[in-house]
């Protein structure tokens, strides 16, 4: 009989992998559902991508590559990086990776020993805490407020830490809240991890070009240059130019930690594909009006989902400032009973009603650490959003 190891048995599958199948499974019964569970654009990836990829095949460039990326993919991410942080990363202090979810996966198999304690601020992205767990370490939720528009305040940096923490996550623009923090908020944190130097920060800024403020995004190195040594940022192409299925993102830092990264890439995938590699640096150095663009869609969808369901009684958007979520309060539901006469005790309630009555498919928030909220992702057309917006409205509207 199988067991899987404890590492296994200590995480659960990701609630977005399963919604997601939980959708398939709705539409191949011939269900029309709204979904808004995706984490991912519904563009196509920019032509000028997809032609450097076709060309990378035609010419040969299909064999395995250095571990640290192919030359071209590091001075890409390079200049990228001076572009956007003013930081100039020598190629020691850049690594590639299967999307930057192995990157944030292997920064905690590179560093973190049983017990080792890892402060993650909620609402979080789905996959810290079972990325922790994985890796023998001990996820330290830090609870956020609506105050202060879900960030982590210095104070409450202090109270998280003990001495065992190894790193503090940071995500900003944040998945599930779209929160952004300011450089002087980052400089706030940097000055209690002043005081704690066996704290490394971990960032993952995988949106940060997907920015609704009109204020220029500050990255965590950028903001804090003197805590250069200890801060390890996370980014990728998945999210800005529309590559989620390439698979190719990247970690700049410091040089022991990449160089630990590249060992156990060296003895687990080697490199990441070739031709995403070359599809990636076409990405970062090319004509760059997608994102633009794509980022102007994005903000129309978040302004007109907001518009719509601040109208349903009972719910309170949180406006992102960034990324393609927006994430609920839905307090003012729970305790209402359904036509069935059922009633909604906890937020997965409220995402099954929704699922069964309305055909919309959201996520829970109990799955991103703070209840009772749910979350929608606005990578979907304008009218899908009105049309699943008009379910919750009408579902709502018929709970007592
Ligand atoms: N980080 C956050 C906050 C995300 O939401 C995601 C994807 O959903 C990732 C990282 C992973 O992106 P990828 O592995 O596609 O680069």
């Amino acid at each position: 009989q199988f067991t899987p190891a404890a590492r296994v048995q200590r995480i659960r599958e990701s609630p977005s992998s399963a919604a997601a199948n939980r959708v398939r499974e709705l539409k191949a019964e011939g269900r029309p559902i709204v979904d808004f569970t995706v984490g991912e654009p519904d563009f196509d990836t920019p032509q000028h991508v997809k032609d450097a990829a076709v060309a990378a095949i035609a010419t040969g460039e299909t064999k395995y590559t250095p571990v640290n990326g192919t030359p071209a993919l590091r001075e890409a991410i390079r200049t990228r990086m001076e572009r956007t942080s003013g930081i100039r990363y020598h190629d020691s202090e850049i690594t590639v990776g299967g999307g930057g979810k192995q990157i944030l996966y292997l920064t905690f198999t590179a560093t973190l020993d049983p017990g080792d304690e890892v402060i993650i601020p909620a609402p979080y992205w789905v996959s810290y805490p079972d990325m922790v767990l994985a890796n023998d370490g001990v996820p330290v939720i830090a609870p956020t407020m609506a105050d202060n528009g879900y960030k982590l305040t210095p104070d409450a940096l202090r109270q998280a830490i003990t001495p065992k923490t190894r790193w503090l996550v940071i995500n900003a623009p944040g998945n599930p809240t779209g929160a952004v923090y300011t450089a002087e908020e980052i400089r706030g944190l940097a000055d209690v991890l002043a005081e704690f130097p066996q704290v490394w920060v971990l960032t993952d800024e995988i949106y940060d070009e997907i920015l609704f403020t009109g204020i220029g995004f500050t990255g965590f190195a950028e903001a804090v240059p003197e805590l250069r040594d200890r801060v390890f940022t996370v980014n990728g192409v998945s999210k800005a130019y529309a590559m989620t299925g390439w698979r190719l993102g990247y970690g700049v830092g410091p040089a022991p930690l990449v160089a630990a990264i590249n060992k156990l890439q060296s003895q687990s995938s080697s490199c990441p594909s070739s031709i995403s590699q070359a599809a990636a640096a076409a990405a970062l150095t090319g004509d760059q009006s997608f994102v633009t663009e794509s980022v102007q869609a994005y903000r129309e969808r978040r302004d007109r989902a907001v518009e719509l369901l601040t109208q349903v009684d009972g719910l309170r958007p949180v406006v992102p400032d960034g990324a393609f979520y927006l994430f609920l309060d839905c307090a003012g539901l729970i305790g209402k009973r359904t036509p069935a006469g059922t009633s909604l005790d906890t937020d997965q309630d409220v995402t099954l009603y929704f699922l069964n009555e309305a055909g919309v498919a959201v996520i829970q928030g109990s799955a991103y650490g703070s209840e009772p909220f749910f979350r929608i992702s606005f990578a979907t057309s304008v009218a899908e959003i009105e049309r699943g917006a008009a379910a919750i409205a009408n579902a709502v509207s018929r709970l007592s």
